[in-house]
This record gives structure tokens, C-alpha cells and sequence, in this order.
């Protein structure tokens, strides 16, 4: 087993317990990128800031970003951090390193955020002072919970007109269910907002400037005009931190005095069980409560240390579970969760090494693919540079150079010690559209250009329409392919002509069915003899596919079984309906016969996929299409005219809420229904309204919508 080695620079070995592998997580224009910017810049990186709307920002870094002010790709920076504020309070006063994993804000590239929360140990959720929790923040909100992310949440923006500490935080409890801890009180409002009351220090921090790099002062003093409020919301953050630990609950109930640090540990201990989330208030813009949040971050968020050891299965008996310490004594355990292509160095697969220690120069197994890579360079990726490293260890993120065949999700690890990690789940995609090169002798680069980008990817896909023989990309949303379309022409020179977006309609079925699927030749020489019987049952939206096997009594030997699913999930593929993707359904193979000598894989595969069609046939058909949340901001006049155009298309209205003059419209709304709902938008209010769209769910397309499609698509005629 592998020991760390070589020169002992103490920041690369900074022991695990002072590792915090963080995400930054927002809502699109909360703040994500001027809050990153201002922590890679406090966190004494040298390098020089640039505002979002000069579009220099560090974490941006692609050009097709800055363009849009908005963030694509996940990069993980390395920083430092010493706890500052109140040092002789801090919980673990010395240095701390950090890997900021960037998270998407827009939740077309939900692939993006779900692969960081996979990798990332704590979250920061940065809200907007006066817009509460908005959707998106509510969506990364419960993918954090499924990966079980502790979090703390910073209300930034609060020197905006309208801003609202106290409104935020209310929110935060009623959307996301969660218990707030409130650390910190806000002194002055809007643009007099000049800092904040540490609630469990008692103390009072006061920024006199704006700038960058403004210095801060901190007093032992309480503002007069905020003492009461101080008294009482200290008290109510002591008595949420002791309830839920029972030696503090007993001294407290018993009147003791329990010092600043053993509330900051039983807060620590709640934030780690998910019972409480810390709030901080702060304006990133204006540079406070900055170094606030990154002491928080040391204090409340978990080490590698304290995360349960992450576990996997035996690749050769998926039965058997493995449980991989956080050590780098211990077998070499990483999962690639991000490939990327940079315009230097090639290749960079980002991974999380979750034990051992990985070199440079050797050799890894990729358990997905079945085969050896080697490990060319090893990168640690700064704000403003990368550093060549040797070697890297558990709890570490990094990127490597040189794996050829690494894609996201794919376990890494030694070859003589196996074990394969949960695969990351992503969404599949809503939106497909036809593409191809503006000039003809472009088909290979694009083909090539479209491969790369897939691989970086997993959301978008590429496939061919049979019939037309097109190339059709697949994706979350009308802005994620125009991203990657855009990508195409900067990074690979293709510029492509693209259709009109399609939505992505599945098929499945509403009643159970069985039916049976022979492939019987034989006449002369060796024939083909596949036969078996398939029952088909509906599931649950969203349920997927599963395959049983019933057969009795050896009717159809075992080697045949996995053919015959192979011809099903074929099948189900290519759809029967209308040509789209068959899902939610269970299929079972419970009876057949074979031929000692006709019998062959390809029989049965072939007799797998007849039976799944003449089943489905049977089984009411239907077609389901992509149903998104759509939140619609505007204010108060263009309401009636907002809804009245939903009703049109077929939104099914789920409320309607106000924020000062601003009504927010909440809706389900069949993705077909939407497209240039931006153009039509912003038509309707004269620019004044905004609106964010969401994939939520698959649901069935209303009858007469079903037969315009099906016609479309000229494929129900088919029949065997
Ligand atoms: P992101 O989309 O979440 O990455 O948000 P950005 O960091 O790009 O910020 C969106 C907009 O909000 C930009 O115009 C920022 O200048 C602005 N902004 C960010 N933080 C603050 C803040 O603390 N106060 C105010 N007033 N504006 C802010």
C-alpha cells in the first residue's frame, strides 16, 4: 500500500481534519461568482479581481461565459485560509486549505452541479438579500439533501433596496424545511448596511469602506439600537444549538454558563447532522462578512474526516459491499467527476481521491472500462495557475493528464484492490435538436467536436435518426445546446447549421399485457430457433426499467436469458409508438422453448425484441412529455396577461406570491409549450419580466396531442 513519499511542504500535507472541500451553490445572479471571486481574493491568491460585468471573473473560465455572465464549468481551485475574525474564538485556529468546487447557477447544466455535490464535503448556498430562496436554489437545495451535504447559508445582497435579512431566513425555513441557526445580525439596512453582530461571539464587526481589501474592526461592543434584538435571538441560537445535544440541553436547563467554543462545537455537531443550517448576512459586492463566511466555512463544515467513509461494491460480486477509509495508507479509491478539455495541457479528468495516494507516472485501473490508464501529470488547479504536483492524497481533489479513456462517473483505482464507486446519476435529457456542419467537409471534425464535448458531458448526448440519417444532439434545455454549439465553433472551429428544437417524448404503457416473440428459420443446414414468452407491467413515473426472469423449469436455458433482455432493452430504445425511448415499465420473460442445436444469442435477442413490441402494442400505449417548473416574475400589472397566456399553454397554475410590487407565478408547464418564452416574455411586459424553467417531471400528453405527434413522426404505421 501506498505511502506518501517525497519533500514534506506542510500545505501538502496539511493533515485531513484541516481540509474543507466546498461547493458554492446559488441561484442564478445571487451572487455565486462575486462571492468566489471575493473568497479566492481573500484567501490571498494573488491575482488581480475582476468585476462579473467586466466579465474577468477567475471561475469563469471560458469565453462563452464571461459573454453570458453565467458559470458552466465545475473547476476546483485550491486556496488557504487562517479563521481571522475572532481568532481566540475559532474553533480550529490554524491554517485551513480549501478546494472550491464550482457549481453551475443555471439549472439547464444540472449534470454540472449534480457531479460537485457527489465530490464536495460541505456547501455554501449564497441567497439574494431581497429575492428569499428562489427555485433554483430550492432544486440544488434537495440534490444536496440526496447527496447529504451539510450546509451554511450566506444572505448576500444585503445592501440592495429591498433587502431583507429576517424575510430571507423565514423563507429558508418554510421552502427548504430546514432549522436556521442565525449567527449573525445585520447593522444598518439597504445602502447603510456597514456589518454585522457575531450573535455567539458577542461582537461587533464594522466595515468603514466598500473596497476591496477594506479593513474591518471588530468591538467588543453591541450597537444600543440592536441590543434587545441581540438578547433575544442569542438566546433563541443557544437554546436551538443545546436541544439538540443532551449534555449541553442538561447544563443549560440547569442555568450553567456554556462557553462560546462548546456552542460553536455543538453547532458544529447539529450542522453535521443535518439538524441545523448557520446563516450569515453579508453584501459580497461591498466586501463584507466575506472573511465571516470563511471562518464559518473552518468552524461548521465537515473534513473529509467527518463524513462517513465512502463505500462501493465488489466489481466481481455486486453483493459484496467495500468500505473505503478516508486514508492514504489505505487501497487507492478515486471517482473522475469531471473531464475537461483545455486549450493547454489536453485532457484534465478532475478527481476525488477518496484513499490512498495517487502518483504521477503510475498506473490505475478505471473499473467501468475494464482497463489500465496511466497517470500522466498530476495538476493542482490555483485561481490563477496550476501547480504540477506528484502526488496527491486521499480527501484531495485534483486533475490528472493523460487518461485516455476516463469519463465522468468512472471509478478509478489500484488493480489488484477493486471496487467500484456508486455511478453519478444524471437527469436525461428533454430537448434534442438536428445538426450539421455549415460546410460539408466538416462532418468528421464535427463528429469529433460533438464526441469531446459528450464525454465532458454526460447530459448531452448525440445520436443519428435513423431514417434521415441526421445527427441529433440531446440535451437539458434550448441554452445548454446553443452553449455547446457555440463551444463547437470556438474551441473546435465547426460551425453548424442547427434545426428546431424537439421536445423529448417517452413512450410507455398503462395495463399489464403478455405476448410472445418467435424467431424460428429452419429450412436447410443450421437454423435459428430463439422463442419466448414476455409480460410487460406498467410502473411508476419515473421508475424506470426493470427485468425479471420466471422462467421454470429450464424452458429457456440461462445463457439465453441475457440476449433475450438485451433484444428488450433494444427495443425499448428505439421505441414503438412513435420512435421515442420506452420507460416505467417491468418486464418479465416466463416461458419460451429452444432447440438444442438451432438455438443461438442471436435467436433469442431477436425473439426478445418481437415480444417487447407485440407486447407494448397491447398494453395502451401512450406518450409522455417533459413537464417543467416555471417560475414567473412581473410586476403587479402584467399578472392577468401573464397567467392568461399560460392558461393557453396548458400550465397548470400552482400559486402565485408577492415580493414588494413583484408577483411570482408558479406553474407546471409542458416544455413544448415553451419555446422562445423568453421573446414572448419580455414582449408581454416590456422587458420586465423574468422567469426561470426547471425540468420537474415526465407526464402524459393529452390524447389529441398524442395523434398530431404520432402522425408527425409517421412511424405508427409500422407493423411486423
Ligand atoms: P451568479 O450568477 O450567482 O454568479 O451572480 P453574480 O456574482 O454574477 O452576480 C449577479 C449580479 O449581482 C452582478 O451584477 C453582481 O455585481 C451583483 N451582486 C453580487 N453580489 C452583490 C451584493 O452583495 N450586492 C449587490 N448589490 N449586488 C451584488
Amino acid at each position: 500500500m501506498a505511502q506518501p513519499t517525497g519533500k514534506k511542504d506542510y500545505k501538502r500535507h496539511m493533515p485531513l481534519n484541516r481540509l474543507r472541500n466546498i461547493g458554492i451553490i446559488a441561484h442564478i445572479d445571487a451572487g455565486k461568482t462575486t462571492t468566489s471571486e471575493r473568497i479566492l481574493y481573500y484567501t490571498g491568491k494573488s491575482y488581480k479581481i475582476g468585476e462579473v460585468h467586466e466579465g474577468a471573473a477567475v471561475m469563469d473560465w471560458m469565453a462563452q461565459e464571461q459573454e453570458r455572465g453565467i458559470t458552466i464549468v465545475s473547476a476546483a481551485t485550491t486556496t488557504f485560509w487562517t479563521p481571522q475574525v475572532v481568532p481566540s474564538q475559532a474553533l480550529f485556529p490554524e491554517e485551513h486549505r480549501f478546494n472550491i468546487i464550482d457549481t453551475p447557477g443555471h439549472v439547464d447544466f444540472t449534470a454540472e452541479v449534480e457531479r460537485s455535490l457527489r465530490v464536495l464535503d460541505g456547501g455554501v448556498t449564497v441567497l439574494d438579500a431581497e429575492e428569499g430562496v428562489q427555485s433554483q436554489s430550492e432544486t440544488v437545495w434537495r440534490q444536496a439533501d440526496k447527496y447529504k451535504v451539510p450546509r451554511i447559508c450566506f444572505v448576500n445582497k444585503m445592501d440592495k433596496i429591498g433587502a431583507d435579512f429576517f424575510a430571507t431566513v423565514k423563507d429558508v425555513e418554510d421552502k427548504l424545511g430546514v432549522r436556521t441557526a442565525i449567527l449573525t445580525l445585520p447593522i444598518g439596512k439597504e445602502n447603510t448596511f456597514k456589518g454585522v453582530v457575531l450573535l455567539l461571539e458577542k461582537k461587533t464587526v464594522i466595515y468603514s469602506e466598500e473596497e476591496l481589501g477594506a479593513k474591518y474592526e471588530v468591538k467588543d461592543e453591541i450597537p444600543e439600537d440592536l441590543k434587545a434584538q441581540f438578547e433575544e435571538e442569542r438566546a433563541k441560537l443557544i437554546e436551538k444549538i443545546c436541544e439538540n445535544d443532551e449534555n449541553l440541553l442538561e447544563r443549560y436547563l440547569a442555568g450553567e454558563e456554556i462557553s462560546v467554543k462548546e456552542l460553536k462545537q455543538g453547532l458544529r455537531k447539529a450542522v453535521l447532522s443535518y439538524d441545523l443550517v448557520p446563516i450569515i448576512c453579508g453584501s459580497s459586492l461591498k466586501n463584507k462578512s466575506v472573511q465571516i463566511l470563511l471562518d464559518a466555512v473552518v468552524d461548521y463544515l465537515p473534513s473529509p474526516l467527518d463524513l462517513p467513509p465512502v463505500k462501493g461494491t465488489d466489481p466481481n460480486d455486486e453483493t459484496k459491499e467495500i468500505v473505503r477509509e478516508p486514508k492514504t495508507d489505505g487501497p487507492l479509491t478515486m471517482l473522475a467527476f469531471k473531464i475537461q478539455t483545455d486549450p493547454h495541457v489536453g485532457r484534465l479528468s478532475y478527481v476525488r481521491i477518496y484513499s490512498g495516494v495517487l502518483r504521477s507516472g503510475s498506473y490505475i485501473y478505471n473499473v467501468n472500462k475494464d482497463s489500465k490508464e496511466r497517470v500522466g501529470r498530476l495538476l493542482l488547479m490555483h485561481a490563477n495557475n496550476r501547480e504540477e504536483i506528484t502526488e496527491a492524497y486521499a480527501g484531495e481533489i485534483v486533475a490528472i493528464i493523460g487518461l485516455k479513456e476516463t469519463i465522468t462517473g468512472d471509478t478509478l483505482c489500484e488493480d489488484g484492490d477493486k471496487i467500484i464507486l456508486e455511478k453519478i446519476s444524471f437527469a436525461e435529457p428533454v430537448i434534442s435538436l438536428a445538426i450539421e456542419p455549415k460546410t460539408k467537409s466538416d462532418q468528421e471534425k464535427m463528429g469529433i467536436a460533438l464526441k469531446k464535448l459528450s464525454e465532458e458531458d454526460p447530459t448531452f448526448k448525440i445520436s443519428s435518426n435513423e431514417e434521415t440519417g441526421q445527427t441529433v444532439i440531446s440535451g437539458m434545455g434550448e441554452l445548454h445546446l446553443e452553449i455547446l454549439v457555440d463551444r463547437m465553433k470556438r474551441e473546435f472551429n465547426v460551425e453548424a447549421n442547427t434545426g428546431k428544437p424537439q421536445v423529448a417524448y417517452k413512450e410507455t404503457i398503462k395495463i399489464e399485457a403478455t405476448a410472445e416473440g418467435k424467431y424460428i428459420r429452419q429450412s436447410g443446414g443450421r437454423g435459428q430457433y430463439g422463442h419466448c414468452l414476455l409480460r410487460v407491467t406498467p410502473k411508476k413515473r419515473g421508475e424506470g426499467y426493470e427485468f425479471k426472469n420466471e422462467v421454470k423449469g429450464g424452458a429457456i436455458p440461462r445463457e439465453y436469458i441475457a440476449p433475450i433482455e438485451k433484444g428488450v432493452k433494444e427495443a425499448m430504445e428505439n421505441g414503438v409508438l412513435a420512435g421515442y425511448q420506452l420507460v416505467d415499465m417491468e418486464v418479465t420473460v416466463y416461458d419460451g422453448t429452444y432447440h438444442e442445436v438451432d438455438s443461438s444469442e442471436m435467436a433469442f435477442k431477436i425473439a426478445g425484441s418481437m415480444a417487447l413490441q407485440a407486447a407494448v402494442r397491447k398494453a395502451e400505449m401512450t406518450l409522455l412529455e417533459p413537464i417543467m417548473k416555471l417560475e414567473v416574475s412581473v410586476p403587479d400589472e402584467f399578472m392577468g396577461d401573464v397567467i392568461g397566456d399560460l392558461s393557453a399553454k396548458r400550465a397548470q397554475i400552482l400559486g402565485t406570491n408577492s415580493r414588494g410590487n413583484t408577483r411570482i407565478i408558479t406553474s407546471f408547464v409542458p416544455l413544448a409549450e415553451m419555446s422562445s418564452y423568453a421573446t414572448i416574455l419580455r414582449s408581454m411586459t416590456q422587458g420586465r419580466g423574468n422567469f426561470v424553467l426547471l425540468p420537474s417531471h415526465y407526464d402524459e400528453v393529452p390524447k389529441n396531442i398524442i395523434e398530431q405527434i404520432v402522425s408527425e413522426r409517421g412511424k405508427n404505421t409500422k407493423t411486423e
